[in-house]
């Protein structure tokens, strides 16, 4: 049937895209498929140009010398975009998912228009873009991560419905990159926007189950992972966390509510409960921030501001831990990055709430939302990669 052809298609594309280069034959084993059946699709992947045919290896063995496949060095290639408060970052990867060439322009994107941010954009997407062609490698399409809210309507079009910390609010992200892409030559180039929290966690590779993802770099995002793969929820909205009001007539929060969990436990309120006045750099830039800094030299105040910002999120996580009972919650971001002084409490509290669910901390950097967007811009050459082909140029 048709669609088992195309299920079989996604299944073998995710297993060569997966790893090393690898036989039919071990495909067929990891697949459940036939030898035959495999011989067949991977030569289809063959022809629309996503796996390449490394040809015959010499055998260290007795018997025939076996064929290896793997994804195509010359396949297409997916890239991420990310706007955070002061900076706008880039990325290229290929089909295995690994970044090819990076991009990073610091400028002060909080408070900017939409466009203005897209137009500083430029010169990352231009670079970006001649890397790709100068290897010859077609763009799968660009996904943008923002840390807010984003909303998709009934036929998937995507809007920032808001980004608290760099000011934005109604925002058609999407129509003002793709705008940008025809102004670079990029015609027809399909634009994605999704929330930082999801890509971030996709980048993170959580392996099977369900895990409660819980990071951000500027604000605090949670999301759900099933599978591997982040849930975004009926409107495509999932995901931020840090301005879920958690106390009444609390402190007033910059996105326009009061109480939010990023006044208790997010960036600012850490490092003023710290005393920590220097401007907080974001970690693409730095690599960590003041507040962190002092964390890792055992300083008291900061360990003690690092633990009550603990417990407020704990407090904000008993809702989700207490319904959707994941069998790991994954500290990542920014969060990560602080280590035990931070997750230690964490965990004695979320042991004490829902002792079923481990705390680990994640292993991605501070791009991790921008390795997540780039490779969901790969999304549909990995689910459909014959039909990619087919309606590419
Ligand atoms: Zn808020």
């Amino acid at each position: 049937m048709a669609t088992d052809r195309k299920r079989n298609l996604a299944r073998l594309m995710r297993l060569i895209c997966a790893g090393e280069p690898v036989t039919r034959v071990e495909l067929a084993r990891r697949s459940g498929l036939s030898t035959v059946a495999v011989t067949n699709l991977v030569t289809e992947l063959i022809g629309a140009g996503v796996v390449a045919d490394l040809g015959a290896v010499p055998a260290s063995g007795p018997g025939r010398p076996a064929g290896r496949v793997a994804a195509a060095p010359e396949g297409p290639v997916g890239i991420g975009l990310c706007f955070d408060v002061d900076y706008v970052a880039g990325c290229v990867v290929d089909l295995r998912g690994r970044p090819r060439h990076r991009e990073l322009r610091r400028v002060n994107i909080t408070g900017t228009e939409p466009a203005d941010a897209v137009r500083a954009a430029r010169p990352v997407l231009r670079r970006l873009f001649e890397q790709a062609v100068t290897t010859d490698r077609l763009v799968a399409g660009v996904t943008v991560a923002v840390e807010g809210v984003i909303e998709h309507d009934r036929d998937g079009y995507p809007t920032v419905h808001r980004a608290p910390s760099l000011g934005w609010r109604d925002a058609d992200l999407r129509a003002l990159v793709e705008r940008e892409l025809a102004a670079l030559g990029a015609h027809g180039v399909p634009a994605e926007i999704g929330g930082g929290a999801g890509y971030a966690a996709a980048a993170e590779d959580i392996e099977g189950g369900t895990a409660l993802y819980v990071g951000g770099e500027a604000e605090l995002g949670a999301v759900l992972v099933t599978a591997g793969a982040a849930h975004r929820g009926a409107a495509g909205a999932a995901g931020l966390l840090g301005h879920v009001p958690v106390r009444q007539r609390g402190r007033p929060c910059p996105c326009g509510l009061r109480g939010c969990l990023d006044r208790y436990a997010g960036r600012r309120a850490m490092a003023e409960a710290a005393g920590v006045d220097e401007a907080a750099v974001s970690r693409l830039l730095t690599g960590e921030d003041p507040f962190a800094r002092r964390l890792h030299a055992g300083d008291g105040v900061a360990t003690a501001a690092a633990g009550t910002a603990a417990h407020r999120l704990a407090d904000a996580l008993a809702g989700p831990l207490a319904v959707l009972d994941p069998a790991t919650v994954v500290l990542g971001g920014r969060l990560a990055a602080l280590g035990e002084p931070f997750a230690g409490p964490l965990r004695r509290r979320l042991a004490d709430q829902h002792p079923w669910a481990l705390l680990r901390l994640g292993q991605r950097g501070p791009d991790a939302a921008l390795l997540g967007a780039a490779r969901g811009a790969l999304a549909e050459v990995l689910t459909d990669p014959v039909g990619w082909a087919d309606r590419s140029p």
